[in-house]
């Protein structure tokens, strides 16, 4: 069986001319979840079909945001990660959206869980795509940065959840390379470049 899939790979690394540096994306997931058969394989370049029953399954991108949280002082809300990927590095507020919830609420949501805040106002800014790796598995996610407005009287957030600590960081002092997310440092890079920033 294992010769079976290492011919398989082979073979698929061929048909979709895929770098061997670069596996197919649902290497990983050898048996059907449906009917549990072994011969769950790459249908094409982004989606494996089990020929056994029929059952397929596309690799997209996971929805998630990202929140550009702004005091009065002209200072940008940023936490350090709890957690790997990135460990220990600066990140902004945000998350995974959940099943069912639009990305404005999973904004709204996120950041309440990470920072205690209460999000007013959500405004789509623009989005980038990001790997993640979690359980050595890479996660693709669509990015969604919004410019969140965050009730004023509540105006001293306290990290929770996925942050460690909470910072506020003028705008002139921000060091995008101190983000370890590759799209969140693309991000707070278009963010200061401000050429899709809003009118408030
Ligand atoms: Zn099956």
């Amino acid at each position: 069986m294992h010769g079976c899939i290492l011919f398989f790979d082979f073979f698929a690394a061929l048909m979709y001319n895929t770098p061997s540096s670069h596996p197919h994306p649902l290497a990983d997931f050898r048996y059907c979840p449906r009917c549990g058969s072994d011969t769950f394989a790459p249908h094409d370049e982004k989606s494996n079909r089990c020929p056994a029953c029929g059952f397929t399954y596309y690799y997209n991108p996971a929805a998630a945001t990202a929140a550009l949280i702004l005091n009065d002082r002209n200072e940008l809300l940023v936490c350090r990660r709890a957690n790997d990927p990135a460990r220990g590095t600066l990140d902004l507020p945000g998350g995974f959206c959940d099943v069912g919830e639009t990305a404005e609420e999973g904004v709204v949501r996120e950041v309440a869980e990470e920072t205690g805040l209460r999000v007013l106002r959500a405004d789509f800014l623009f989005s980038l795509p990001n790997s993640y790796l979690f359980s050595d598995f890479v996660v693709a996610t669509v990015d969604m940065f919004f410019r969140c407005r965050v009730a004023e009287d509540e105006a001293q957030p306290e990290a929770h959840d996925d942050a460690s600590e909470l910072l506020w960081i003028p705008l002139d002092a921000l060091r995008p390379e101190a983000f370890g997310l590759a799209s969140i440092q693309r991000g707070i890079r278009r963010f200061l470049d401000g050429a899709t920033f809003p009118a408030p």
